[in-house]
């Protein structure tokens, strides 16, 4: 079985590559091209760029990470540690760190977002054909058996030791490139690498800025078509991006399923979102909020926000409204050809 190919990207670089502002006008890194390495893992094309002194060796070892952690969460590759857990027939399973760590990562998101992230809503994505690319539209019944035999909360994890229920089925796709990102990055600044950027299939992990002290410059694509909304200026964070225009088929009956799933619902989100960008200190934080934002839609992901403000939010709806937190209001600006959209920022009330 062959997952999809998510060849199109929900966000790209604008890769004019300059400087670093916050970080030190004082620093020493060279301002020659930086070294690049692109290739193709978890289904996605990946360009890790780095600067200074080193860095080609750091990114051809942060490559190898990447392929050792798909190797270790692939749902498909019957290697995998995901795989095992998947076909363990109800029995425990030990875990390494990486994995038992992702896992509880992953289960407490679904926790906190009260279920619009679900890493156990993978034979509901079978079902609607995302894992193979035969897609077809699933009958209610089907749906209501699937979802009732799913559910995060039937996870058991001790440690690294993980119980699954016989028949269930654990998938990371949501989450898996944000926190591969972090992986990365964090492997980069252990050799000594103070300005990178890597792109992981659109998924952005911010290490530093620009050599000069500027920030990076991140494109963030149009769900609608050809085109870039805006640029977001970034430092040292992760920006990550969620859409149904990534994936999506066409029904026999004329309509659009994209490929985010609504756990309640067993069907594809659909609340009038076109697009939501996560901006947070984390990529496994981005990539959670990502994907359970969209499933949520505007007022969900509002009031999540208010709640929580650890990270910035850049929400598209289908007519045509863009919604941005306070905090990237003075980072983000809107491209001249969609000054039409109109743009809204949320703004923390001040009784709050
Ligand atoms: P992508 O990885 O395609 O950039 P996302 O991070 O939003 O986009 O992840 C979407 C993937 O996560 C789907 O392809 C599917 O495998 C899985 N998925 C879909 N709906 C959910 C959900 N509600 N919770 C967790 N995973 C989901
Ligand atoms: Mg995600």
């Amino acid at each position: 079985m062959k997952r999809a190919f998510l060849l199109i990207l929900g966000l790209f670089c604008s890769m004019c590559l300059p400087a670093c502002s916050a970080f030190g006008a004082g620093e020493t890194l060279t301002e020659r091209e930086p070294s690049q390495q692109e290739f193709f893992a978890m289904d996605t094309y990946m360009t890790f760029s780095a600067y200074g002194e080193g860095a080609g060796q750091a990114l051809r070892e942060a490559e190898e990470e990447i392929y050792r952690l798909e190797s270790e969460w692939s749902v498909t590759d019957k290697g995998s540690e995901i795989y095992r857990v998947n076909h363990s027939g109800g029995m425990p399973v030990s875990l390494s760190d990486d994995t038992a760590e992702i896992i509880r990562f992953v289960l407490d998101m679904a926790e906190e977002t009260g279920g619009a992230l679900d890493p156990t809503i993978y034979p509901v994505v079978s079902a609607w054909g995302f894992t193979t690319d035969e897609n077809r539209i699933p009958s209610q019944e089907e749906l209501q058996t699937l979802l009732g035999e799913i559910g995060y909360d039937k996870v058991e994890l001790d440690g690294n030791l993980i119980r699954l229920p016989e028949g269930m089925e654990l998938d990371l796709g949501a989450v898996g490139k944000g926190y591969a990102g972090d992986l990365a990055a964090e492997l980069l600044k252990e050799n000594g690498v103070t300005s990178a950027l890597l792109d992981i299939g659109g998924n952005i992990q911010a290490v530093g800025s620009r050599p000069d002290g500027s920030g990076w410059r991140i494109a963030l694509r149009s769900p609608f078509g050809e085109g870039q909304i805006g640029v977001l200026e970034v430092s040292d964070c992760a920006v990550v991006t969620s859409g149904n225009y990534e994936r999506y088929f066409v029904g026999e009956d004329g309509r659009e399923y994209g490929h985010i799933i609504d756990p309640e619902t067993g069907y594809p989100a659909d609340n009038g979102t076109a697009s939501v960008t996560i901006i947070a200190e984390e990529g496994k934080t981005a990539d959670a909020l990502s994907t359970s934002m969209f499933v949520k839609g505007l007022s969900g992901a509002e009031e999540y926000w208010r709640t929580h403000r650890d990270f910035d939010m850049i929400l598209i709806t289908e007519d045509g409204h863009i919604y941005i937190t306070e905090g990237i209001e003075s980072s983000f600006t809107l491209n001249s050809s969609f000054a039409n959209m109109e743009l809204h920022v949320l703004e923390t009330a001040a009784d709050e």
